[in-house]
């Protein structure tokens, strides 16, 4: 028995979440374990954004596309390339059988190791801060957790609504392989379906209302990765917004505005990846007096506790850091701080992100824009994965890693990568970040040779001498 389970209330629940994904799986076992009687209330498939339509599907379907892009291209001299199609219908098909056993085993099985989380089914709304309509009757409760998520964000483009387009839940269930495809947005799911679509063979043009794709990456990681897309065969346009969409019998046709002037865009099928809204609007929060705010972000305090004293908040439905690690661990800290006094702070400072196209694209910590306007006085490296030796050897030096280092005590203040494994590799920054390391830090450790996470160790060294001037293993 947990700590909450000798302080057990009345009623029939301690703690009721809202929602059935990351979040409200990671608070509903946090409360258990606690020793708390947990309703869990989901009025769709459980498991989430994740396992059903986000991460694990489209971490499969990269994959497939990398195994397929090495197969059909020229790589290494002597290593003939193959020929043949890619069944894309069987790709899809692998890719759903996935996520119905991960969804299961990970999901739908688990709640039978927990006797107290009891899953009702059915949307929930708030009647009052002490009381929703949820999964077909009234509950009462002390203390309530929402999350519900976010939804892929339909833009006010005119004709949008009438020409038929996808977003990233529809574009991972196609069975057919358009010839081409248009993708409205590239940001993180733009990127990532939109090399997939590019590798199995579609004619991709990516289409950004900002300056770069990934805007919100340092420039030099949004031009590394925008390079690599190109040199696919995948068309970026940036600075362009969308005016107007239209349908022909066989293809969809957009309208852009650039400074430039207007351009016409023509494909097979359209994929709107141009962000996601909180999924808000349904539950009447307004009766509870849970405030939001204007994109429908439930607005929580750093105890994750929403403008109700009963009502916490966790994970995308907040509108900030939508990643499904912070959704998870913001679940657990709503859950103990509901159950357990209200004083754990959440703490998104160190939190790593990561795109899952090929360069990966990952970061943590400052950006150089935003240390100078906090006033740090910063010193940055940019380092090319071209003097990392494994990069060489397998004669693929693409890559870039950005260190920000504070310019007075050299302590890292931010790490970004586009380059190989970035994802993994931005594990080592994190720590460097999180436990405020120096870059006498790096230089004091060995690493293992040659490996892409010298690119650490090559940054480190850039500070005291010219790098290109190393000899293969040097330290
Ligand atoms: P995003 O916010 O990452 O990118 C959306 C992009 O669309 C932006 O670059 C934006 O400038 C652009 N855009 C907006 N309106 C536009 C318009 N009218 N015309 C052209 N471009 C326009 O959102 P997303 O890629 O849709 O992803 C949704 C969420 O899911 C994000 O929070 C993202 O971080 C998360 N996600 C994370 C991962 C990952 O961790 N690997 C993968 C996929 C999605």
């Amino acid at each position: 028995m947990g700590l909450f389970g000798s302080e057990r209330k009345s009623g029939e629940f301690d703690l009721v979440v809202i929602g059935g994904g990351s979040a409200a799986f990671a608070a509903g076992i946090r409360a258990s374990d606690l020793g708390a009687r947990v309703a869990l209330i989901e009025k769709g498939v459980i498991g989430g954004t994740c396992v059903n339509r986000g991460c694990v599907p489209s971490k499969n379907l990269l994959h497939a596309a990398e195994r397929y892009h090495v197969y059909s291209r020229d790589g290494i001299p002597g290593i003939p390339k193959g020929d043949a199609p890619a069944d894309f219908r069987e790709v899809i098909r692998q890719k759903t059988e996935l996520v119905t056993e991960m969804r299961k085993l990970k999901y739908e099985d688990l709640l039978g190791a927990y006797e107290n989380i009891t899953l009702l089914k059915g949307p929930a709304k708030f009647v009052s801060e002490h009381e929703i309509d949820g999964g077909g009757r009234k509950i009462a409760s002390d203390r309530f957790i929402i999350a519900t998520g976010a939804s892929p964000q339909i833009l006010p483009i005119p004709g949008l609504d009438r020409v038929g387009y996808l977003t990233y839940k529809e574009a991972m269930e196609l069975d057919r392989l358009p010839k081409s495809l248009l993708v409205i947005g590239g940001g993180a799911i733009g990127v990532e379906l939109g090399q997939v679509f590019a590798r199995f063979g579609s004619k991709v043009t990516i289409l950004e209302a900002l300056d770069r794709i990934v805007p919100n990456e340092e420039p030099e990681i949004s031009g590394e990765l925008a390079r690599s897309l190109t040199d696919e065969g995948i068309e970026i346009h940036t600075g362009g917004r969308v005016e107007c969409v239209s349908r022909d019998s066989r293809s969809v046709i957009l309208r852009t505005n650039t400074p430039d002037g207007s351009r016409e865009f023509i494909g097979e099928q359209l994929l709107v990846a141009a962000g996601v809204v909180p999924n808000s609007r349904d539950l009447e929060l307004n009766r509870a007096g849970i405030e939001t705010d204007k994109r429908g972000g439930i607005q929580v305090d750093e105890m994750l506790r929403t403008t109700a004293k009963a009502v916490w908040a966790a994970g995308d439905v907040t509108g900030k850091m939508m990643l499904v690690t912070v959704s998870a661990q913001q679940g657990g800290v709503a859950a103990e701080n509901a159950l357990s006094g209200n004083k754990k702070r959440w703490d998104g400072s160190t939190v790593p992100h990561a795109v899952f196209s090929e360069p990966q694209v990952a970061g943590v910590g400052w950006k150089e824009a935003e240390a100078r306007t906090a006033g740090h006085k910063i010193e940055t490296k940019l380092i090319s994965f071209e003097h990392v030796p494994k990069s060489a050897a397998i004669r693929d030096t693409r890559g870039v890693l950005k260190l920000i280092v504070d310019a007075k005590t050299y302590r890292i203040l931010g790490v970004h990568i586009a380059g190989p494994q970035a994802a993994e590799l931005i594990h080592y920054g994190t720590l460097l970040v999180q436990h405020k390391m120096v870059v006498g830090d790096i230089l004091r450790m060995t690493f293992a040779y040659p490996t892409f996470s010298e690119v650490y160790k090559i940054a480190a060294l850039s500070f005291k001498r010219d790098v290109t001037k190393l000899s293969c293993c040097a330290s």
